[in-house]
């Protein structure tokens, strides 16, 4: 099999939230893949340090930094890529946060604010490049979903609900966008270690519990998801379209 088939050689990618955790790895991953990464996150000397540190390892990378929930300062932040580099050939929607509460607990601010970084925040960065795609005739748009959509946990709702949104959005961009030669496709990730359940894995008892249930037997790493976002974004997954890819080491399978 030619490594051409997995070569992003020549493309522009944007990864939200890539400041750490799986968005880093996933900016690195692509990075090596040969496309020029712009590292997006709330803060900017978050996202000019790993620029540096991704142009230190020789590839070619920028950095935006820009909230994904704010409209203006999205439009911005790609209008600003764009003049720089002249398109956004593929985007990671990755950028997220987490509020566990009972359902009935859940502020209507803490609801809206997850709701709005992964939901919303998607929406605003995908609207802003998607026209430029269509004008190029090609886009790869990735998303984070999770395998919460398919079994939600408790305290989770409005991660769940945020989480499906987004598996439906998917399949609602490939109808629409397929015609201008644009994919949309989701990653379901099962349990990685980051930040983000940082809180999951000091648990003892849920991490026994979890890793009974998990074939693979172990936490997924944030590296375990980036080959499939190489796959979705390179000649290789060029009609793999509105595909949600389960990533969890076999942990729905076991039910
Ligand atoms: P992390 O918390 O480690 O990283 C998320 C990054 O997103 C942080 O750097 C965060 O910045 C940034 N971010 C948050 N809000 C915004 C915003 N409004 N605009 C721009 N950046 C923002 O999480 P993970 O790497 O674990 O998760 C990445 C994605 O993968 C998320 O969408 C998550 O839902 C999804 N996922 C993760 C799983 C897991 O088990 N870890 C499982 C399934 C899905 P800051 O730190 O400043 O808040």
């Amino acid at each position: 099999m030619s490594s051409e088939l997995f070569s992003l050689q020549g493309r522009v990618a944007l990864v939200t939230g890539a400041a750490r955790g799986i968005g880093w790895k996933i900016a690195q991953s692509v990075a090596s893949a040969g496309a020029h990464v712009v590292v997006n996150d709330l803060d900017e000397g978050a996202v000019a340090a790993r620029a540096t540190e991704l142009r230190e390892a020789g590839f070619s990378a920028s950095h935006a930094a820009f909230d994904v929930t704010d409209e203006a300062g999205v439009n911005a932040g790609v209008a600003g890529i764009v003049a720089d580099r002249g398109a956004v050939d593929i985007l990671v929607n990755n950028a997220g946060i987490q509020r566990r509460k009972m359902f009935h607990e859940f502020s209507y601010a803490e609801w809206r604010a997850v709701i709005d970084t992964h939901l919303n925040g998607s929406f605003l960065v995908t609207r802003a490049v998607v026209p430029g795609m269509i004008e190029r005739k090609f886009g790869r748009i990735i998303m984070l979903g999770s395998i919460a959509v398919q079994q939600p946990k408790q305290a989770l709702s409005a991660y769940a609900a945020a989480k499906g949104g987004l598996t439906s959005l998917v399949r609602a961009l490939a109808v629409e966008l397929g015609q201008h030669g644009i994919t949309a496709n989701a990653l379901a990730p099962g349990f990685i270690a980051t930040e983000f359940t940082r809180a999951l894995q000091d648990d003892e008892v849920f991490t026994r519990n979890m890793l009974a249930r998990v074939p693979s037997g172990r936490w997924g790493e944030p590296g375990d998801l980036a080959p499939a976002v190489i796959y979705l974004a390179s000649p290789a997954g060029a009609f793999v379209n509105g595909s949600i890819l389960t990533v969890d080491g076999g942990f729905l399978a076991a039910g």
